[in-house]
């Protein structure tokens, strides 16, 4: 019932609606009795947008869906290895907004702002007020693509980028669709599995005229993300003529089992998106709990590739500092 109400509304009015606070989600959810393993940091508060928690179980203080969002007491502990700025990403900014880590690729942060603010985020303690393209930066960042000809992909990302209104992506696309050496715009978003109705018309017709190749990596980490009506979203979006990829990340407890990443790369292919990355967990302060070893993320690996078909397998990775690529995991080390 709850998603019926709430998914008839625009998206902005379910970005502004989003629940930011504990009590009235686990009252929602009837799971009062979680209150007291609750631990809210000043820096990352709680953000769920109501479509979300619609997918969620009422009553189930499991659900996989809850725990990526639920603020839990285990973000204070401090683990040895779990840093603010796991990626050092500092060190690949050039210019204010841009990131250019990998050769034929740069990554634009166009807004700090996400719908959704998942627990065990890699960016959580990120400056964006300070990294964010100003109008100047704008030109500083078309000068230095333009000097840099081995870039042919930028990828819009965030924060989310979809959380920005049309009227400023469009003017990003237009901006990039007029730099003939790019081939590719690449959009890593959350959005259409957080708020699926994001993926609005205008947004879509856009997309469609685009010059450059529109890739869209979501990033979805379980079956249960992917309801009906996100389902069909997403299969619109296909039909606009964009190329659906999924990154995950690997969550102890959430989705690293064998029939849970089953269900998700056959409910992702169902929706016309195919398995990218599995990502090992970035060593973000706050999150050491969600992480599981890479003994065991290999042995799942192993049974993911016997179990599905090669296209339905996401690559698995781990993003390291001053590593050109995203490092593919040795599936043979240790066997
Ligand atoms: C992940 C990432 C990319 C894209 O990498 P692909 O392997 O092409 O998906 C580009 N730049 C940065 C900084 C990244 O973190
Ligand atoms: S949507 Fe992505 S960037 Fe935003 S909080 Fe979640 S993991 Fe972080």
């Amino acid at each position: 019932m709850i998603n019926h109400l709430i998914t008839q509304k625009n998206w902005q009015t379910q970005l502004s609606e989003a629940i930011t606070s504990v009590d009235e989600l686990l009252s929602i959810l009837e799971l009062e009795s979680l209150k007291a393993r609750i631990y809210l940091p000043a820096y990352f508060e709680l953000r769920v947008p109501r479509a979300f928690v619609a997918k969620m179980t009422i009553g189930d203080s499991d659900d996989p869906l809850l725990k990526q969002v639920l603020p839990d007491q285990q973000e204070q502990i401090t683990v040895t290895g779990y840093v603010n700025d796991p990626l050092d990403e500092n060190a690949h900014n050039p210019v204010k907004g841009l990131l250019h880590k990998y050769q034929s690729r740069v990554l634009l942060t166009i807004t700090g702002a996400c719908a959704i603010h998942c627990r065990y985020c890699f960016r959580q303690h990120f400056d964006y007020s300070a990294n964010m393209p100003t109008a100047s930066a704008q030109a500083d960042i078309i000068d230095y693509i333009t000097a840099h000809p081995e870039i042919n992909e930028v990828i819009l990302s965030g924060g989310d980028p979809l959380n920005v209104t049309n009227r400023r992506l469009f003017a990003w696309f237009d901006t990039l669709d007029a730099i003939p050496q790019l081939t590719t715009i690449r959009l890593h978003t959350r959005l259409p599995v957080v708020i699926p109705a994001r993926l609005d018309d205008a947004l879509l017709d856009r997309m469609a005229q685009s010059r450059c190749h529109i890739v869209m990596v979501i990033h979805c980490n379980h079956a249960n993300e992917i309801d009906t009506l996100t389902l069909e979203y997403l299969q619109r979006a296909r039909v606009a003529g964009i190329t659906l990829l999924n990154q995950t990340v690997l969550l102890k407890g959430i989705n690293d089992s064998v029939a849970s990443q089953v269900a998700l790369s056959q409910r992702l292919f169902a929706a016309g998106v195919l398995p990218y990355y599995l990502h090992i967990l970035d060593k973000v302060a706050g999150a050491a709990h969600f992480d599981s070893d890479e003994r065991s993320a290999i042995e799942l690996y192993w049974r993911l590739l016997s179990e599905l078909p090669g296209y339905l397998v996401p690559k698995l990775v781990r993003e390291l500092p001053n590593r050109p690529f995203k490092v593919p995991i040795d599936i043979y080390n240790g066997v």
